[in-house]
């Protein structure tokens, strides 16, 4: 052999030999392609519907050419391609290429047979991998596009799906036109495309039968690989110059023009492919994978074809390779196929029995992980757990969120809850200011629960097996001497259509091959096994996985998040008061499947672009659509309970007065100020007390221990107070003074004003809808435009309000009532916005006199500390958080605490509350929060700490008003269904358990981060209390002692116990 004397001009002188560019009339990529011929005909037809294949199949086709342009955006088309293979081609593999913007399906016999788009390395349809003269030569091919937006949504995607059909083979068939070139038994494969058409309209660029040379692309991959070594290993590399001695050598014995001299090369490549690592070497576990998001760039409806597509291509690839496996999240996913293509879902059941097609992550979509409910995160678990088990016979063991914007520290206990005791993820790779330190570790949540984490090293989740991702997973895994395997998941996401076959004959040759890590086509379970293993040395990783970028996800698209909490609000009160209802009455029928539906909806819009404001308009009005949805059934739902659960208060007695049904949702007793409806449409206030998880019926209202009194001043200024706190209001609403009354604590720092708006420019350097960066603290302007001053709109007694209005930035106003109700610890802020900026974000502020490093930030059945200081890139790349229903800073004794009903980004700089409250981003929704908002949020000063105070329950009442229906019913003594001895512990959950009509399950946590024994207590015929899992399965075989008091409970800090109830009948 040969050597080169020169390692560049050799190196050149490969790629030469199969650049796409260059010499191709006489290199070897020239010869990829044989003979070519155009389509018999071409014909469309263009749809704004996106229709099922048969109704497609029936519409009048026109005639196209390629190179005609089909739109406008989300136009579906369809495409009618005769194709006549010349006679000349018997013995020669066929392909029918397809080359245009976008993604498209095959379809065959009424069933999808694969799909193409370019973006995604898919453009053949191999139609023959031997023609043979007894095989049909003509064929009809439909096809349907139309126009998506994908990841950086400035230029078009196409894609194509294709159908046939015995109906359209035939009529097909007998009108296609014949001539000499054509075989004597014509046979048609009719496909059909769909496109759709982007900004811009697509155009079919190619449409041609084209013989394809196995020979020459066997050669090419091997060159490919070979002048990838020799490149990066480097030249002072033992390896890359052997890899390049041996390409040189193969271009010089390949005759391009004789593929008999093509063995003698590719025995050169093998050669080198062959030579093995030693045992140190690094394992790399490769995976097919494509990333697909529910909703994104494209609406939900465009998903279920996007799916359809990429799995079906998938499909035909295992096919051909029996090696390949295929990690496969989103329960919703397989749904929507299994319910609109039930032939590709039926042989996908058989990849997964198989073991190739693995479904994995657990959960019903890949959800945001910092926003959902603790409720919510159990419930996508459990939807999705269920799905597989009921599916597949089996759930699944891993929890697989890439793509999603930072993890909550309470997920590695709800995995642990659902079966599952390892993560993967790569997300945080994304970081902006810290690099993660490791790649394989235990991460540990609030309540110590730990899981086996990975991050596949190559910070990717769509790799294409090339010999650059490999180096770059060894290089880059930063737990080297600890753990010797990771995670390599590769394919196309997003409608590319998962793994190509190229990628696998790389993977192929690598397999071991000195110099490179050992590839294997492996499982999640195979590589999780074999890093369980090599545990012993794994560090652990404490609390959140934060992402320190897409902060802005935490405001974005303020109507969504606002959808979100209200409607987990509105099933948690469904789910308790249809199950109390059905534990009182026997005839009420609790409803179950409505609720399965209900919650699927909403589950769907915490899809990790939903939830967090970063999809285009479309997805918006369907997320919007869904929840009003939600909200309208669910109110039906809530009826019903009532009606059922106090049927006997709500029939009507003659003499009686008028009087009010009141019923708590919340598991503790409430005093609070009621509007109830009086007669002739009027509504009063009045102060009532309910019991825990009960009702009450009002006729006579409490008297207020102590009246709200409000007072104008001279200057304009307004003071209100309850005997609990006293508030002073400046002109322009802000706070000048809050105290708390029995102490004469002043929360608010001399000279500072709380409740203070500021608008910042919001302009981040590129990803819009997702970023807000550090630099806009710089611009902070306060808002200072009065509109309307302060002034009293209720005097006092139960409750005392003054209201004023603002300009913000150019054009937008806001208008706040601020309302103290008697014996209520907090200030509320019911807040209304017209909101027209562009790129600004607008924040409240309150300043607090209140010392401590640290603020408290309530998260999914729990809560967390994070510093209010800036010391290092840790602390600062915190800059802007996300918290739930309230966030503290307290020093020894006092604190303040802010508290919301639909708003997720805050933060806590030195002594500054901020809440997050409107953005304007523009992309990639330019309508994204222009109009008009509500939302409230309020201030408790406290002294003690959070927890005694009651925080907690406060933040939970403010989300959760009591429910009032008027009645004229007899004097009945108010009803409770639990309670719980101690405040640390949160009655969560109260629902129908999913497999046991006539059993309830309840889900507890405890919210103080302490030990505690907590009892509950019930009303309810329970006859057998059975601890059990997230996924309602029975833990142990212990029954629960049924006491006097109730059952007793033990809890760590954050512990989640759900018990399943079996009712006496
Ligand atoms: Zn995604």
């Amino acid at each position: 052999m040969a050597a080169p004397k020169h390692w560049r001009t050799a190196l050149e002188r490969v790629e030469k030999f199969l650049s796409e560019t260059y010499f191709t009339d006489c290199n070897l990529r020239g010869r990829l392609f044989g003979d070519r011929c155009p389509p018999a005909s071409l014909s469309y037809f263009q749809t704004p519907r996106r229709i099922p294949y048969d109704e497609a199949v029936r519409q009048e086709f026109k005639l196209a050419q390629v190179g005609d342009s089909f739109g406008p955006t989300w136009e579906t088309c369809w495409f009618k391609v005769e194709l006549s293979i010349p006679p000349a081609w018997a013995g020669r593999e066929v392909h029918f290429v397809w080359e245009s913007d976008g993604e498209g399906m095959v379809w065959r016999d009424a069933q999808p047979v694969q799909g193409l788009t370019k973006e995604g390395e898919k453009t053949s349809y191999i139609l023959t991998s031997s023609m043979k003269e007894t095989e049909p030569h003509r064929w009809v091919v439909w096809g349907a596009w139309h126009c998506l937006k994908p990841r950086g949504w400035d230029h078009t995607s196409l894609s194509v799906s294709w159908s046939s059909e015995k109906l359209f083979r035939d009529s097909a068939c007998s009108s296609g036109p014949t001539t000499g070139r054509r075989m004597d038994f014509p046979i048609c494969l009719p496909v059909i495309c769909c496109l759709m058409v982007c900004c811009w309209s697509p155009q079919p660029h190619t449409a041609e039968l084209v013989v394809f040379n196995r020979d020459v692309y066997e050669l090419l991959v091997d060159l490919e690989i070979l002048l990838d070594m020799a490149q990066l290993l480097g030249e002072e590399n033992q390896r890359s110059s052997q890899a390049l001695c041996a390409a040189n050598q193969m271009v010089n014995v390949c005759d391009v023009t004789d593929p008999s001299t093509f063995p003698a090369a590719r025995a050169l490549a093998a050669a080198i492919f062959s030579q093995r690592n030693g045992e140190s070497q690094h394992s790399i576990h490769a995976m097919g994978h494509c990333h697909i998001d529910s909703a994104w760039l494209w609406p939900y409806e465009e998903t279920i074809r996007k799916c359809a597509r990429s799995w079906v291509t998938v499909v035909r690839l295992m096919e051909r390779n029996p090696e390949l496996t295929f990690a496969c999240s989103q329960a919703q996913q397989f749904e929507w196929v299994r319910s609109w293509y039930p032939g590709l879902y039926e042989q996908i059941q058989d990849f997964v029995a198989k073991g190739q097609f693995i479904p994995v992550g657990g959960t019903w979509v890949e959800m945001d992980g910092n926003l959902p409910s603790g409720e919510s995160m159990v419930r996508q678990f459990l939807q999705g757990q269920r799905f597989f088990q009921q599916q597949f016979g089996r759930v699944c063991s891993e929890f697989w969120l890439p793509d999603t914007f930072g993890y909550s520290a309470q997920l590695p206990q709800l995995m642990q809850g659902c079966g599952i005791r390892r993560f993967l993820t790569q997300k945080l790779s994304w970081n902006l200011v810290n690099s993660f330190p490791h790649h394989t570790f235990f991460w540990e949540g609030i309540d110590g629960s730990r899981v086996l984490t990975h991050f596949p090293p190559g910070d990717s989740y769509g790799m294409h097996g090339r010999v650059e991702e490999m180096l770059k997973t060894v290089k880059n895994n930063k737990d080297k001497g600890r753990v010797n395997h990771s995670a390599f998941l590769f394919g196309f996401g997003d409608g590319g259509g998962g793994p190509t076959q190229k990628m696998l004959d790389r993977m192929k040759r690598m397999s071991d091959t000195d110099g490179l890590p050992r590839v294997q086509i492996s499982t999640p379970d195979q590589l999780f096994s074999a890093l369980e293993k090599e545990s012993s040395q794994l560090y652990t990783w404490v609390g959140e996985l934060f992402l320190e970028l897409h902060n802005g996800t935490y405001t974005s698209q303020a109507q969504i998040k606002k959808g979100n909490r209200e409607c987990e609000r509105i099933l948690h009160d469904v789910e308790v008061l249809s199950a109390l209802a059905m534990a009182q009455d026997c005839g009420f029928q609790y409803p179950a499947s409505q609720l399965q539906r209900l919650w699927r909806l909403l589950l769907l819009n915490q899809f990790h672009d939903v939830l967090p404001g970063s999809c285009i308009q479309l997805v918006v009005e369907d997320a919007l659509e869904y929840y009003a949805e939600i909200r309208r059934v669910g109110a039906g739902l809530q009826q019903e309970a009532v009606q059922s659960l106090c049927r006997e208060l709500l029939e009507p007695e003659a003499g009686n007065a008028g009087s009010t049904l009141v019923l708590n949702t919340l598991p503790w007793e409430r005093t609070e100020v009621i509007s109830r409806a009086g007669a002739a449409g009027t509504e009063t206030l009045v102060l009532v007390t309910v019991p825990s998880m009960g009702y009450a019926v009002v006729r006579e209202p409490l008297l207020s221990p102590q009246p709200v009194v409000v007072r104008k001043r001279e200057d304009g200024s307004i003071a209100m107070e309850n005997g609990v706190i006293a508030a002073c209001l400046d002109v322009m609403g802000r706070l000048t003074s809050l105290q708390l009354l029995d102490s004469q604590r002043e929360s608010v720092p001399d000279g500072c004003c709380a409740n203070q708006f500021a608008l910042f420019d919001d302009v981040p350097l590129y990803w819009d809808a997702w970023d807000v960066m550090d630099y806009y603290l710089e611009t902070r302007k306060p808002v200072t435009t009065l509109l309307k001053p302060l002034e009293i709109t209720l005097a006092g007694g139960l409750r005392g309000s003054v209201s004023f209005s603002l300009q913000i930035g150019k054009s937008s106003t806001l208008t706040q009532e601020i309302i103290l109700d008697a014996t209520c610890p907090y200030l509320r802020f019911l807040t209304q916005v017209e909101w027209k900026e562009a790129h600004k974000f607008l924040k409240v502020e309150f300043p607090v006199q209140v010392r401590s490093t640290n603020a408290t930030y309530e998260i999914q059945f729990g809560h967390l500390q994070r510093p209010t200081h800036w010391n290092t890139s840790w602390d600062w790349a915190r800059f802007e958080v996300w918290a739930h229903k309230w966030l503290d800073l307290s020093e020894h004794g006092f604190g303040v605490t802010l508290l919301n009903d639909c708003k997720y980004g805050a933060s806590a700089h030195g002594n500054i509350l901020s809440l997050s409250l409107l953005r304007a981003p523009k992309s990639p929704d330019a309508t994204a929060d222009m109009g008009h908002h509500q939302f409230t949020y309020a201030v408790m000063p406290h002294l003690g700490s959070f927890q005694d105070a009651g925080v907690i329950q406060h933040a939970y009442s403010l989300n959760c008003p009591l429910h009032t229906v008027p009645t004229r019913s007899a004097p009945s003594p108010p009803w409770s269904a639990f309670s719980v001895s101690s405040p640390a512990v949160v009655l969560e959950t109260v629902k129908q358990a999913e497999d046991r009509p006539g059993a309830i399950v309840v889900r507890l946590y405890e919210a103080h981060g302490s030990t505690v024994i907590a009892w509950l207590q019930t009303s309810l015929p329970v006859e057998e209390a059975i601890l059990c899992d997230l996924l309602e399965r029975p833990v142990g075989a212990e029954r629960l002692q049924l006491e006097q008091q109730g059952l007793r409970l033990s809890f760590t800090p954050f512990r989640v116990l759900s018990l399943l109830l079996i009712l006496r009948q």
